[in-house]
């Protein structure tokens, strides 16, 4: 990458410009790197650092980092092994996944905070002098010229920047800038509800339970070695009546849902302790434009349900990474690579946002509404008794549809 003349905005010329250094950003700059080519990832924070982003790297995510041979390396980080997802349902003990039914190298699930991960991947990034990350560059807008996108506009803490390069890759998330400066055409999908999270301590004799549900609510348990990190859905605009009947009212709720937690619900002092966290499921119908090319969230928000919204990011990373890296290299990216990211990638995410609306039917149908805690309907608890649907929902849990393998090669090779 090559500075200017011109000290104001700062002028900067790449391969590719991806903005955003979330899980989709990260690996793809990553591979992309790997495979010899110039780029930078630019992304708004100073640092990875945010509690309750997704923090579950499925048995997929794990088979990508073991094609690419970091496995172990990524695994000697902190992380917690989940094997079994266990919930409690309507009264009903069901196992949601059991990893060891999966062909993959690491049958389990790995807790490990995101931003652990994310430094990871900027960590062997950095292995590759083509990768280049700038923290705390704030994407504001994109240059256009002649109906194709050519750069970025943005700001930093020294002062405006603009990136011109062959492709600009939008990978920041749900609330894309690029998205919405691009004007690619959005299909909401809706969901209605949005979800609280907090701490609450772990103690070695608590239950690995990982949804527990009377299917007018539900808590989501993660384990987090010292403690649970629990998320709490409910229905999309009623936070304001929630915090309303007061914080004692929430403690009420978690304990009645996991009443193993009922002796410490008092660690939540207030709403400070309560992080609310709003959902939000659409997809773009169309995922790019010349010079221009939506993944992740950007091109498809997820909501939290089966927590693989992480794990969908990253497999479109690799599948972007596999189309574009021969045409990045020869500055030869077309509309037809672009379109061909999306032909591979769009029928996973409307896979996966259908199951996600299905899992949380099933799971809390009846959300929000009043009245006694309801069972599974008896086909429900009939189909149970087979392991049909648990290996059904292990495999999208655990794999997700048309799991993607990394084909990019590694110049340090
Ligand atoms: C409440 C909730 C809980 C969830 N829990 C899970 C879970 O447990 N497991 C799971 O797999 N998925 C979970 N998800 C879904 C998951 O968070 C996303 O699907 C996933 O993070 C998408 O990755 P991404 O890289 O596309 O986007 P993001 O993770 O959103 O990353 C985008 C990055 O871009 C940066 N950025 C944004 N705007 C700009 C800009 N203008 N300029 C520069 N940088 C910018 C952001 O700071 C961020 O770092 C959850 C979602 C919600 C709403």
């Amino acid at each position: 990458m090559m500075g200017a003349d011109s000290p104001s905005p700062e002028r900067l010329r790449s391969r590719c410009c991806i903005v955003g250094g979330g899980p989709a950003g990260m690996m793809l700059g990553f591979l992309l790197a790997r495979a010899g080519i110039e780029l930078v990832v630019l992304e708004k924070h100073a640092d990875f650092l945010r509690d309750f982003r997704g923090d579950t790297l499925h048995p997929s995510t794990l088979e990508s980092m073991s094609e690419l041979g970091l496995l172990e390396e990524l695994l000697k980080r902190p992380h917690q092994k989940v094997s079994k997802v266990r919930a409690r349902i309507g009264g009903e003990d069901i196992l949601l996944g059991e990893m060891s039914y999966l062909r993959t190298r690491c049958r389990f699930m790995a807790l490990m905070p995101q931003w652990d991960f994310l430094d990871f991947l900027a960590q062997q990034g950095r292995r590759y002098p083509t990768f280049h990350l700038r923290m705390q560059a704030e994407v504001t807008g994109l240059i256009e010229e002649n109906g194709r996108i050519v750069g970025i506009r943005g700001s930093t803490p020294a002062g405006p920047v603009e990136v011109r390069a062959d492709l600009v890759v939008g990978a920041d998330g749900r609330n894309s800038v690029v998205r919405a400066c691009s004007g690619l055409p959005v299909q909401e999908v809706g969901t209605p509800m949005d979800v609280m999270w907090m701490r609450l301590s772990k103690r070695a004799e608590d239950p690995d339970l990982f949804v527990s549900s009377d299917r007018t609510k539900a808590l989501v348990l993660l384990d987090r070695g010292s403690y649970w990190q629990c998320g709490l859905p409910f229905p999309k605009g009623t936070a304001a009546e929630l915090r309303a009947k007061g914080i004692e009212a929430l403690r009420g709720n978690i304990a009645s849902l996991a009443p193993f937690l009922r002796d410490r619900v008092g660690e939540l002092r207030d709403w400070d302790d309560v992080k609310l966290l709003t959902v939000r499921v659409d997809r773009l119908r169309q995922w790019y434009r010349p010079g221009l090319v939506c993944i992740g969230d950007a091109a498809h928000a997820m909501s939290p349900v089966g927590g693989v919204g992480i794990n969908l990011a990253i497999q479109d990373a690799v599948a972007a990474a596999n189309v574009l890296a021969g045409p990045l290299l020869e500055s030869a990216v077309g509309v037809g690579h672009l379109a061909r990211i999306q032909r591979r990638r769009e029928f996973p995410t409307r896979f996966t946002q259908s199951m996600q609306s299905l899992i949380r039917r099933q799971i809390a149908g009846g959300l929000g509404s009043a009245g006694p805690p309801k069972q599974l309907p008896w086909p429900v608890r009939l189909l149970e008794r087979t392991t049909l649907p648990r290996r059904a929902r292990t495999r999208f849990i655990g794999v997700g549809i048309r799991p993607e393998h990394v084909k990019t090669p590694d110049v340090n090779k």
